[in-house]
């Protein structure tokens, strides 16, 4: 049995950092294994039209259980999955499901909404995502206008690639929006070159633009900026009705956030949906 060790002795920090380590050795070990056991599951939140109230979108959102260590974030796994690679089975996994779901629930007679799913640098830069793409889309039967893909600015650094890919995706009919927007360090002449639709606010501006005056400048700015542009904005991380009021007044387009719904299963995305949903 261990003394008590003093707060000097290195011996406190190691024990520490040999369980950093053992931890992203597990996760990665469970990741490989975590498809075949199904232990993902895809949540959903809500997208809010901000004039109406009205549900016009949802954004895929990736769980895992792991079977010893519990509910794991994906800030923590993706990481982990986008090094490894194994983001392209699970990104694949992610998008069929999602676009199967949502197809589900037009037959199912609930107003179509579009879903939006994240694509990783690594996922948008393999040499078959168009196919990836189209496949989820003919087998799930969703027509493509009804899919978003949420690329980030990172994708960026390759630039002619990722341009060509984009204007694929374009013309397959999908829409297309760049999140996080804002926390990038690229410049702002790709956003002529890029065939987007959306820009996504990145939640880290709107959850201070009460606390920082130049937060809310940063927001208001996002949003003149899209529209100048031509391009659809959506606030991302909305939990107040202050902080609706702010982006409604500015005429952003759609909200996302704990204040309409947090991101939930499949089952009670159709509860929500069931009884025309109308926030406000
Ligand atoms: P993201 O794409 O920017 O997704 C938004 C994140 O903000 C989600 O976290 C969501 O649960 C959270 N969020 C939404 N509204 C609020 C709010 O009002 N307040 C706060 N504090 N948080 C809010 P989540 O689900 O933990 O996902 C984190 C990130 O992991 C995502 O950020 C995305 O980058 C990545 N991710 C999640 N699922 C996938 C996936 O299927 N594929 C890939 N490539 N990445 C994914
Ligand atoms: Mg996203
Ligand atoms: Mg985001
Ligand atoms: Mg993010």
């Amino acid at each position: 049995r261990v003394k008590e060790i003093g707060k000097n002795d290195f011996q406190f920090y190691t024990p520490e950092m040999n369980e950093m380590v053992s931890k992203k050795m597990q996760l990665e070990i469970g990741l490989r294994k975590a498809l075949e056991r199904k232990e993902f599951e895809v949540y959903y939140q809500p997208q809010i039209d901000v004039n109406s109230g009205r549900v016009i979108g949802v954004e895929a959102l990736i769980r895992w259980e792991h079977p010893k260590l519990g509910f794991i974030s994906p800030v923590e796994f993706i990481p982990i999955a986008e090094e490894t690679g194994l983001i392209i089975p699970i990104g694949e996994w992610v998008l069929k499901e999602a676009c199967r779901q949502n197809k589900e629930w037009q037959n199912q007679g609930f107003p179509a909404m579009r879903m939006a799913v994240n694509i990783s640098s690594r996922q948008f830069k393999q040499s078959n995502l168009i196919a990836i793409v189209s496949k989820a889309l003919e087998e799930s039967g969703l027509e493509p206008h009804y899919l978003e893909l949420e690329l980030t600015e990172s994708i960026i650094q390759d630039s002619k690639y990722a341009i060509m890919t984009m204007h694929q995706l374009k013309q397959m009919g999908i829409y297309l929006s760049i999140d996080d927007f804002g926390t990038g360090y690229s410049s702002l002449s790709y956003l002529k070159l890029f065939p987007i639709d959306s820009l996504k606010i990145d939640q880290s501006f709107t959850r201070n633009m009460f606390e920082d005056d130049k937060d809310a400048a940063l927001v208001h700015t996002i949003i003149s900026m899209a529209h100048n542009l031509d391009l659809k904005v959506i606030a991302e991380g909305v939990e107040t009705e202050a902080q609706l009021a702010f982006l409604s007044q500015r005429q952003c387009n759609e909200a996302q956030g704990y204040l309409f719904s947090r991101p939930l299963p499949a089952h009670a995305i159709s509860e929500l949906i069931k009884h025309p949903y109308t926030y406000g």
